[in-house]
């Protein structure tokens, strides 16, 4: 597979802002990152940390006052596609647009109960949905079709006739996962798809997204605030502060090779499953206002490390070291001009989970 067949999907530089009379929000700045072929890609970062609002952007799902400043978000089709040329999400017209979401992209919401329609049976909303992209199969087709889709997310076909209403959370949820999977997409962006679920809910989803993409091979973009999440699922992650990824890897490293000290922040703030009790730490502070960040690194205020120039000097996305091209951190600790003598090892030693929580692990077993 060449490296143009492996990526899905390639954002580049995309800014977002939000227009207020109080001022303008810059809830995006200058984001890139790419998605690879059948992997899951994790966005994480607390609330206003900008990660659904760049999803959304990358789905043309923003409405005034959200604006798209710049950038492009590159869709590359199947290596068997006839279209070869890489699809700009962003410049796509109404009607191409169209046809693009749900046949290559969908979405995944973070309220079920939002996005089905509390009026009309499950079966309605999956067939309107087949019948908008595919209008001349017959009613025995739709019918057959729906079927399988909730069979596919572990949802008995008698249930079709329910409305949504008289499902429980979970079951919501994994309706919404069938709709989004109606038309096969090779992308589905998943926004906090199981936070309004409880803990064994919650796993019995994540278990079944797993599932669902071993079978049909499609990537997903997967936005949490809860880091230990993204740590069970993800094959790659990126930790969002301020409007900007601070820190990217794969799970492994993420895990074991933290640099960011947000990162730590974020690792710090779940109790892991396994080992003896630790105190769990939480950050200090709150997310900066986005209309009026702080000059140099976002995170300064809230940072143990800060030094003078994390209050002057802003910190780019950077390799960690040449020996690790994929590993990508802003913050000034790994900058030899301004940190001659690396980080402190209070910050090494900070190591959060020694080994990654598996989805797979006896405690899903019962639940698979
Ligand atoms: Fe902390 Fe400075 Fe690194 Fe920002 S650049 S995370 S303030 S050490």
């Amino acid at each position: 597979m060449t490296a143009q067949n492996k990526v899905i999907l390639d954002v580049q530089h995309i800014g977002v802002d939000y227009f207020s009379r109080s001022g303008t929000v810059h809830a995006v700045s200058d984001v890139s990152f790419s998605v690879n072929r059948g992997e899951i890609f994790g966005l994480a970062g607390e609330s206003g940390s900008g990660k659904s609002t760049l999803a959304f952007a990358v789905a043309r799902l923003l409405k005034f006052p959200a604006e798209i400043t710049g950038g492009r978000a590159l869709f590359y089709p199947k290596p068997d596609d006839a279209r070869s040329e890489p699809i700009d999400i962003l410049q796509l017209n109404k009607k191409e647009l169209r046809d693009f979401r749900w046949k290559k992209l969908s979405i995944v919401f973070q309220s079920a109960m939002n996005a089905l329609n509390p009026v009309l049976s499950v079966q309605t909303q999956i067939i309107d949905t087949l019948r908008t992209h595919h209008p001349h199969l017959h009613r025995d087709e739709y019918y057959q079709r729906a079927v399988e889709l909730v069979k596919m997310v572990g949802i008995a076909p008698e249930r079709l006739k329910s409305f949504p209403h008289q499902l429980s959370g979970g079951m919501r949820q994994r309706v919404v996962i069938a709709i989004a999977l109606a038309l096969n997409p090779e992308l589905i962006i998943m926004d906090e798809p199981t936070t309004a679920l409880d803990v064994v809910v919650q796993r019995e989803i994540l278990s079944e997204i797993q599932n669902l993409k071993n079978t049909f091979g499609f990537s997903v973009v997967f936005i949490t605030h809860d880091l230990s999440l993204l740590t069970e699922i993800c094959d790659h992650l990126a930790i969002m502060y301020a409007g900007k990824i601070v820190e990217q890897s794969n799970r492994q490293t993420i895990m074991r090779n933290t640099q960011h000290p947000y990162t730590h922040g974020l690792l710090h703030s779940f109790p892991s499953l396994y080992g003896e009790k630790k105190q769990i730490l939480g950050i200090p502070g709150h997310p900066p206002d986005l209309r009026n960040l702080p000059p140099g690194c976002a995170f300064h205020p809230r940072c143990a490390f800060a030094a003078e120039s994390c209050r002057t000097v802003y910190p780019s996305l950077q390799p960690v070291d040449a020996s690790a091209a994929d590993h990508l951190t802003a913050c000034h600790l790994y900058d030899p001009r301004l940190q001659p003598n690396g980080p402190p090892k209070s910050l090494s030693r900070q190591v959060v989970n020694d080994e990654p929580q598996t989805i797979e692990t006896d405690i899903l077993a019962g639940g698979q």
